[in-house]
């Protein structure tokens, strides 16, 4: 296939429905990781067409959604220290911290500028020699090479005034931890494509290797997600577990070597704490001591023990597998899209977000 309407050929995917229905002889579970699957997946109707035994679960890999509490109240406070510019992309402003957001600071006169990408935060910077500009940069593997070319970029250019306050994830840890936690039992991961383009497969061997489970990494195109659901179904059928890569379109099993030794030049990996998830030891970035200059959690020392999540939020659930959007109390009630209770809720790829635009009255 080499169109993109190629990949939502209707008279193809009901050709692949009806072998994934034909070979789905047992309960099955599979969980994507990924918020831009859980959208594609809901948008597209795949759930519609899946047979009852096939269970699709969404996991923790919205950015937005996995930021802990404490790491959105040290944003907001950050936001607020005299000669602060906190730069940002969009969804983090609506995240409720647990006695602001971003956007209210932002009314209260706080300067908090949204972005669309990290080297409109380095012009800000530029721009604003009497300021401090703080990037808070958000993401997994796939956003990261970017900031750390911002930071190489400020090196550069001797811009004195620009730090990043990273609360970048890795994707493999959180995998490894649900698995460790075994508080669902999956069959598969439907993979990330976008996080793999430069992480590569290899990664997610462990999967296989450590816990017997599969894993196929796949693109965000109706047809790339039911092959991916037919491959992972094959695999439990043949009684075989192994990493597979339905999306060889854009990754390969090394991914992206420049990237890579970008991401690895500026940060290494450090301990994070995740919502839901807890601390995952070296689960996400911080910036290497040669750069400590560029680092927002060592030029400032903000204080963040009022943390707490909201109550009632189940989020952290959510973000684990073990719960579904519409069995919180506060969904669609409470916690809607335009007054978001908990992450989930906020970003356009957030599970609770989504069921809310497609499900709200189906699940
Ligand atoms: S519906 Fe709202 S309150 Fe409930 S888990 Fe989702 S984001 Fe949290």
């Amino acid at each position: 296939m080499r169109y993109l309407d190629e990949f939502q050929d209707r008279t193809l995917a009901q050709k692949i429905v009806t072998k994934i229905v034909q070979m789905t002889d047992r309960p099955l579970c599979f969980m994507e990781v990924c918020g831009t699957h859980t959208v594609a997946i809901f948008r597209s109707g795949i759930r519609h067409l899946l047979p009852e035994m096939l269970t699709l679960l969404s996991g923790p890999g919205c950015p937005v959604c996995v930021t802990s509490q404490k790491d959105i109240d040290k944003a907001i406070a950050l936001a607020t220290e005299p000669g602060v510019i906190l730069v940002t992309y969009g969804d983090m402003l609506k995240v409720p911290g647990t006695r602001s957001s971003l956007q209210q600071e932002r009314a209260r006169g706080a300067d908090i500028r949204v972005v669309y990408s990290v080297s409109d935060a380095l012009q800000i910077a530029a721009d604003n020699p009497a300021k401090m500009i703080v990037f808070l940069g958000v993401g997994f593997e796939t956003t990261v090479p970017n900031a750390a070319l911002s930071v190489l970029e400020a090196q550069k250019r001797k811009i004195k005034n620009y730090l990043v306050l990273s609360i970048h994830k890795l994707i493999g840890p959180p995998l490894r931890a649900l698995l460790e936690a075994g508080e669902v039992q999956l069959n598969g991961f439907i993979l990330p494509g976008h996080v793999s383009t430069i992480i590569g497969a290899r990664p997610y061997e462990f999967i296989a290797s450590d816990y017997n489970v599969s894993g196929v990494i796949t693109g965000f195109e109706p047809l790339d997600i039911l092959q991916a659901i037919y491959m992972l179904v094959q695999q439990v059928r043949d009684g075989s577990s192994k990493i597979e890569i339905q999306y060889r379109r854009a990754v390969s099993w090394e991914g992206n070597r420049v990237a890579q030794m970008v991401i690895d030049e500026v940060f290494e990996p450090a301990d994070a704490t995740w919502r839901g998830l807890g601390v995952i030891p070296q689960s996400g970035l911080r910036l290497r001591e040669k750069f400590a200059a560029f680092d927002a959690d060592h030029v400032f020392a903000v204080e963040t023990d009022f943390s707490r999540e909201p109550a009632g939020c189940r989020c952290g659930e959510i973000l684990r597998g073990v719960e579904i959007p519409s069995r919180c109390s506060l969904f669609a009630t409470v916690c809607t899209p335009e007054q978001p209770v908990g992450p989930c809720m906020v970003s356009s790829e957030g599970t609770c977000s989504t069921y809310y635009q497609y499900a709200r009255t189906q699940v």
